[in-house]
């Protein structure tokens, strides 16, 4: 399985495995990421839903 690979504050590169998916551990998982971003998507659309609520 591939590893994260992603820098650390400690100057060293993260050694834990990779998120089937993705390209990198759980984490190091951003918002950049396939999975960050699908994530994003849906706090976003409930997010959405509230506002609609309120309004009404
Ligand atoms: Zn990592």
């Amino acid at each position: 399985m591939a590893k994260c690979g992603a820098p650390t504050k400690t100057g060293g590169w993260c050694r834990r495995k990779v998120v089937t998916g993705t390209s990198r551990c759980p984490v190091h998982q951003g918002a950049w990421s396939a999975y960050g971003v699908a994530q994003r998507k849906e706090k976003e659309a409930k997010e959405k839903k509230r506002t609609l609520r309120r309004k009404r």
